[in-house]
């Protein structure tokens, strides 16, 4: 059975271009595009979808970060698809991350990393439902 999970292309990688990029990275590593949509998030909206890291130093930061342009939110679906994707993406920081990972190529900081995958069954349900209604999911 395929697995979802929930990704987002972040607000520096859509700026720096890099969107088609990433795009194809996930279309090559076998992921299917089950609901994608282009949009600006308000900071509360932020704050909620990020609500597990709200005791983290970087809370107010990150959540000023992914307000501060357009991105791309997606639902993805493949065998494997939450361990995958983060294995695809790489580590948090770009530092550290992997030769041929999305982070490694297009991140620039902890920060802004280019890409959000979910971590695990249950945060991965809850995002896609905090982003997306049933009926966007074809
Ligand atoms: P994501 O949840 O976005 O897929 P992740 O699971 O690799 O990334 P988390 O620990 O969940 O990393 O952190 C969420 C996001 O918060 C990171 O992707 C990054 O944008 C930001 N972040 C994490 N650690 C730091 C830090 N030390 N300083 C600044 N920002 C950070
Ligand atoms: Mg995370």
């Amino acid at each position: 059975m395929p697995q979802r999970t929930f990704s987002i292309i972040k607000p520096d990688a859509v700026r720096k271009g890099y969107t088609g990029a990433i795009l194809a990275e996930l279309d090559r590593a076998g992921f299917r595009i089950v609901a994608a949509k282009k949009q600006s998030i308000s900071k509360p909206q932020a704050e909620g979808f990020y609500h597990v890291h709200k005791e983290r130093p970087f809370f107010g930061d990150l959540c000023t970060f992914m307000s501060s342009g357009p991105l791309f939110l997606m639902v993805l679906e493949k065998d494997n698809a939450i361990a995958d994707l983060r294995k695809l993406m790489g580590a948090t920081n770009p530092a550290n991350a992997e030769e041929g990972t999305i982070r490694k190529k297009f991140a620039g900081s902890i920060q802004e990393n280019a890409i959000h995958g979910s971590d695990a069954e249950e945060t991965a349900a809850f995002e896609i439902g905090y982003w997306f209604a049933g009926y966007e999911l074809i």
